[in-house]
């Protein structure tokens, strides 16, 4: 059998969830027991996102290969099981860098190298080993807007795929906005006509359109846009704005999109099987209760920064029949203004459980040690996450071991306690470029431990890592003295993995990043294990408020 392909292109204006689209498509065709693969192109001229601020760009996404990618693939791991690696996100800079090699070499033979056929071919290379996998159906989202100067070549690149595989393998989905407009009281069209029609004047006639919109399209709305974009009926889909992303993947279903995908693609499969979805879905929708998380960090003025990290917080709460509450506390905010300074508690009361993300840099970092210490102080489960753990061991040692100068040798490379440290620079090597720690890592768990309990017993784990400092052991026997565990370390003990604090009732930081690998179906047992341990924490603290209040009463009636 060939291979096939869905296409996913925007239209009208970014930010419509294109990534969950795609990934809500995914997910659909698995449920008919299809494989699929999943890739997605960004056409800026980045080499990849590593080195791309957080606030302009949202989440790095961590492979286990160690690609740092586009924020979707975080969609796609989270909504399918596709193996991603990084063959699966490809940038404009990534394909250019891999052509200029190669005339480098000569491989070119002396041609002129163009953008047709040379990048378009590099394209097209990239979908064809993606879907190589083993894939019954490979999805291929095109960033950016169609329009876009930049998305041209992958465009072009997808036309010939068409043009080569025939109609019978390969669908184009487009996706683009019908919006309301309240003068007019009307869902209006427009803006979809056009986009259609910019995408065919490059040669490629959407088959299906996906409308994003805020209210549903009637039957009436749906002929107009199937009429003026030259699309069958049923192939208009609403996309509507619904209040759990969980939920997009049902919402096609509904409107058949896996039927019509399957038909165009000249396929058969089995019925959907949604049920695991539609409880999650009714979970979702009627929480027991809540659980409120406050997390200290400093991209916090842009949620997409911490996109896995919400997602899995919301998998562990959801697992729970619980409805996450976030609330996203600037760290800068919470320094204190002179030594015995302890103004910032105010803003860390009520919170059910505290967690420090990953983050890069200094700013922050001593109102992040005030989080901890609170945490730690007042037992109010502390979750730290890669800088949240380096943060949490420089916290013990400044505030029970003492060392008044403790820090990170990124923060203050004159630290006279280099609690964490670039492993070689101890040995005098500089190290410059890519140093940094990436991709799965296998960790060995102690016995008993908090980890290895979450982790259901396993005593060797394998997560994903992206950072360039680490716990340096000289400070072991101090820190362990002062109560601190290493619970886990690489099979080697080279590094050190995670660490906790036994008696706290829940104290773990990890140098890797879980929020990676949780899955709404598949919660990551830490961030499942820090929301039992936090509602716990929820119904001791309501239950001694309510008991202050009777108390309170009988003394005014007696
Ligand atoms: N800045 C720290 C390091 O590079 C932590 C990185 C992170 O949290 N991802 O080691």
């Amino acid at each position: 059998m060939s291979a096939k392909y869905v296409f996913v292109t925007g239209g009208v204006v970014s930010s419509l969830g294109k990534g969950l689209a795609a990934a809500s498509i995914g997910c659909l065709l698995e449920s008919r027991g299809l494989r699929v693969n999943m890739m997605k192109f960004d056409p800026y001229l980045n080499v990849d996102p590593g080195t791309m601020s957080p606030f302009q760009h949202g989440e790095v996404f961590v492979t286990d290969d160690g690609a740092e990618t586009d924020l979707d693939l975080g969609h796609y791991e989270r909504f399918t099981h596709a193996p991603l690696s990084r063959d699966n996100n490809l940038t404009t800079g990534r394909i250019y860098e891999q052509i200029i090699l190669k005339e480098r070499r000569g491989d070119y033979l002396g041609k002129t190298v163009q953008v047709i056929p040379h990048v378009t071919n590099e394209i097209k290379n990239a979908m064809r080993k993606v879907s190589a996998n083993g894939a019954d159906v490979t999805i291929i989202e095109i960033g950016g807007t169609v329009g876009d100067i930049e998305s041209l070549p992958f465009l072009e690149a997808i036309r010939q795929m068409r043009q080569e595989l025939g109609r019978e393998n390969t669908v184009f989905i487009h996706l683009t906005l019908v919006p309301w407009i309240a003068a007019a009281q009307e869902l209006k069209t427009k803006p979809t006509q056009h986009s259609v029609k910019e995408l065919l004047s490059i040669g490629i006639q959407a088959d299906i359109l996906m409308c994003r919109s805020d209210r549903p399209l009637g039957i009436e709305m749906k002929k107009k846009i199937a009429a003026f974009c030259n699309v069958e009926e049923k192939a208009v889909i609403g996309a509507l704005t619904v209040p759990s992303i969980y939920e997009v993947p049902l919402g096609f279903a509904l409107e058949g999109v896996d039927s019509l995908i399957l038909k165009y693609l000249h396929m058969e499969a089995p019925e959907a099987n949604l049920t695991e979805w539609k409880a999650l879905v009714d979970r979702c929708y009627h929480p027991k209760d809540t659980v409120h998380i406050g997390i200290v960090g400093k991209y916090v003025e842009y949620e997409d920064s911490y996109k896995s990290l919400k997602e899995a917080l919301t998998h562990g709460a959801v697992s729970q029949n619980l409805k996450l509450k976030v609330t996203w506390i600037e760290a800068e905010g919470l320094e204190s203004k002179f030594p015995e300074d302890r103004s910032y508690e105010s803003q860390l009361e009520g919170f059910d459980g505290i967690l420090v993300p990953g983050g890069f840099g200094k700013r922050g970092i001593e109102g992040m040690l005030n989080a901890i210490r609170y945490a730690r102080e007042k037992q109010v489960p502390y979750f730290g996450i890669c800088l949240g753990m380096q943060t949490a061991c420089i916290e013990i040692a400044r505030n029970v071991c003492g060392l008044k100068d403790a820090n990170s040798s990124e923060f203050n490379p004159a630290s006279p306690h280099r609690i964490i440290y670039k492993l070689r620079e101890l040995l005098g090597v500089e190290e410059m470029g890519g140093t940094m720690r990436l991709g799965a890592w296998a960790c060995v768990l102690q016995e008993g431990s908090l980890a290895a309990k979450a982790y259901g017993g396993a005593t060797e784990i394998s997560e994903r890592h992206r950072h360039r400092y680490e716990f340096n052991r000289e400070y072991e026997a101090l820190l362990t003295g002062a109560g601190l565990s290493l619970t886990g370390t690489t099979p080697d003990a080279t590094y050190v993995e995670i660490v906790e604090l036994p008696g706290h009732p829940f104290f773990l930081g990890c140098q890797f990043h879980p929020e990676f690998k949780s899955k709404p179906l598949e919660p990551h047992p830490l961030f499942r294990e820090f929301i039992i341990a936090s509602y716990k924490n929820r119904l001791a603290r309501l239950a001694s408020e309510s008991s202050e209040t009777p108390s309170l009463t009988s003394t005014m009636s007696s």
